[in-house]
């Protein structure tokens, strides 16, 4: 039985957790971004045994009696994980919003339909409308099969259909960044398109990603841009009386999801999402990105180098390598939170945008905003200024 979401928002208020959580549980991937940031090459490098089911079957029960409200499954690719559904309805049990960042090449109509039970939401990292592009980003499976766009794609009607709620996320680059996304989006319809600025970080994408950066101009112009075309779009689909919203491709026009239904909780709002506006276009530059995310990392496992002896937990980057705090196993998450609480920036994730309904309700979206604004101007005040990381996908 799910825990009360009233509780979580409750228990927020008393440890000051941060209400999302990325969890990045599995470090491999079978992509090769050449901008990738969460590589993960110094959680690999740890001779150090994995955490059992049974821990971390625990972790999302933990995080939501500490007061987070939403989780995220991130990697790597999340899909790799070899418990990856049992852990999203764990989450699910403990009462918590759920979230999914993946590239998809692992998704089918089966597992869609697996997940939807226990994922709320589902964020494809598409970062391009062309397949060349994807392959030039190493946005391919192996880093050079194309056909990511086209999977996504047939991937998308059926997970609308079953009421998820449905994000693209795109990082920009010097690769994409004179490309058109607007089209793919006004047909798309995401619930939410998140445009990251390709992100440097230290130990993760050193030295492979510097070609591909783009200035705060570049990036604001392709923001500013697309902004314009998404509001042409809107406005010349409402002159024409034509709807302005419609699902990619009908299941059954679908490969990956022909006979794939859903009638549980979500599925009648997911059908009027269709005819809802178009779709908002969050942007996060560098400057956004860092110390507004607070994440877990990719294999809790006990380390041989930094947080030796702890199953390594919350973590943060502000301006080098990631800082690891200590286990949320050992210590429990509000401990394990305080210990990276002051690389947190609270106003910088309001501000991001970081606070919206999940799921958790209107009310207690204005609530945790209301709050987390407010502390996180005071703390950031006292401290002066917080920081974390972030996860492009
Ligand atoms: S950006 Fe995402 S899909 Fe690409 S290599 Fe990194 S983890 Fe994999």
């Amino acid at each position: 039985m799910a825990a009360p979401r009233g509780g979580a928002i409750a228990a927020n208020a008393a440890t000051q957790i941060a209400p999302v959580v990325n969890w990045h549980l599995e470090p491999r991937c079978n992509y090769k971004c050449k901008f990738c940031f969460a590589t993960f090459e110094d959680v690999k490098s740890l001779a150090a045994p994995l955490p059992g089911l049974d821990a971390l079957l625990g972790v999302p029960a933990a995080l939501a009696a500490a007061g987070v409200v939403k989780l995220t499954f991130v990697g790597g690719e999340p899909m790799l994980h070899p418990h990856i559904f049992e852990l999203v309805a764990a989450a699910k049990r403990a009462g918590l919003c759920t979230s999914m960042v993946t590239n998809g090449s692992r998704l089918d109509a089966a597992s869609l339909l697996r997940l939807r039970p226990a994922l709320d939401q589902l964020a494809f990292s598409v970062d391009a409308s062309d397949d060349a592009l994807h392959v030039a980003l190493g946005r391919a499976v192996g880093g050079r099969t194309p056909g990511h766009l086209a999977h996504v794609r047939s991937l998308w009607g059926p997970a609308r259909e079953l009421g998820f709620s449905l994000k693209i996320n795109t990082v920009v680059t010097k690769i994409n960044l004179a490309d058109d996304m607007s089209p793919l989006i006004m047909d798309l319809l995401p619930d939410r398109w998140k445009v990251f600025q390709a992100l440097p970080v230290e130990g993760q994408n050193d030295g492979a990603v510097d070609g591909l950066l783009v200035t705060d101009g570049e990036f604001g112009a392709y923001v500013a841009r697309h902004r314009a075309a998404l509001a042409a779009a809107a406005a010349a689909a409402a002159a024409s009386g034509a709807p302005r919203t419609k699902p990619s491709a009908p299941p059954a026009a679908a490969g990956a999801g022909a006979g794939v239904e859903w009638a549980g909780p979500g599925a009648e709002a997911g059908r009027a999402r269709r005819a809802s506006a178009p779709p908002p276009l969050v942007a996060e530059g560098n400057d956004e990105m860092r110390g507004t995310y607070a994440m877990l990392d990719a294999f809790c496992r006990r380390g041989g180098g930094v947080g030796q002896g702890l199953w390594r937990s919350f973590y943060s980057n502000t301006d080098g390598p990631h800082a690891y705090g200590p286990s949320i196993l050992d210590a429990g998450a509000p401990a394990a939170w305080a210990a990276v609480r002051d690389r947190w920036s609270a106003a910088g994730f309001v501000q991001r945008g970081g606070v919206y309904d999940y799921g958790q309700g209107e009310a207690a979206a204005r609530e945790l905003r209301a709050r987390w604004a407010g502390a996180g101007a005071a703390a950031e005040a006292a401290a002066g200024g917080g920081a974390g990381g972030g996860c492009q996908q």
